[in-house]
């Protein structure tokens, strides 16, 4: 039986799917990490060439080893829009079906507005915020410094796990992208999981 924090994020995800899909995105729900895997691995046609950047989601559910152990042309941490697929995460997504996203250079973010045919989001139920506000919020707050530690960046945020909304050269939230709609119908593509996944 269901744990009581499984059934919630159940309950949760099948709103989001609804509001997910009436922004044209693809969305499915997984409870589990394996069956996120699987289920990724099918929107992934084999031998297309697959990029990644921003995807810890990705890795952690074992998607990224997959791609380069099997029959896929994985060119790994690619973000020059010339893959069939790329696969990345969220910092944020709002229960009403949009996501936040915040990057440094802005080659991530671009990858997931133009150039891929295909856009697939792992993402975990940790990500999901009540609102757009609460979800830029969290990117701005959590996932930010969180990678700023991954970095090894010099940023305000760093020394105190913070955000002062900096100006420091080293700051990484110099694109901060809200993807309201999929367009073409389908090109982004969620893999929602029910579990804490990234950051
Ligand atoms: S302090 Fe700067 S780098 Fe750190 S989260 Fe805030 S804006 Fe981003």
């Amino acid at each position: 039986m269901a744990t009581p924090k499984e059934m919630f994020h159940a309950k949760r995800a099948e709103v989001l799917i609804k509001n997910l899909t009436a922004r044209h995105f693809g969305a499915c729900y997984c409870a589990t990490k394996e069956e996120a895997l699987q289920k990724a691995l099918s929107l992934i046609p084999e031998g297309s060439k697959v990029g990644w950047g921003g995807a810890m989601s990705a890795q952690e559910i074992g998607l990224l080893d997959a791609l380069e152990a099997g029959n896929w042309n994985a060119v790994g941490r690619n973000t020059d829009g010339g893959v069939d697929v790329f696969i990345t995460g969220a910092n944020g997504l709002s229960l009403d079906g949009q996501m936040v996203n915040i990057d440094g250079l802005g080659n991530r973010v671009s990858a997931i507005i133009y150039g891929p045919k295909t856009v697939v989001v792992i993402a975990g139920m940790n990500k999901v915020m009540d609102t757009l506000e609460a979800a830029v919020q969290r990117a701005r707050t959590v996932a930010a410094p969180i990678n700023v530690q991954r970095l090894q960046k010099e940023t305000p945020c760093a020394k105190t796990g913070v955000c002062y909304d900096c100006k420091h050269e080293d700051c990484i939230c110099n694109h901060i992208v809200i993807t309201r709609h999929s367009r073409p119908v389908g090109r982004i593509q969620f893999v929602l999981v029910g579990e804490d996944l990234g950051f």
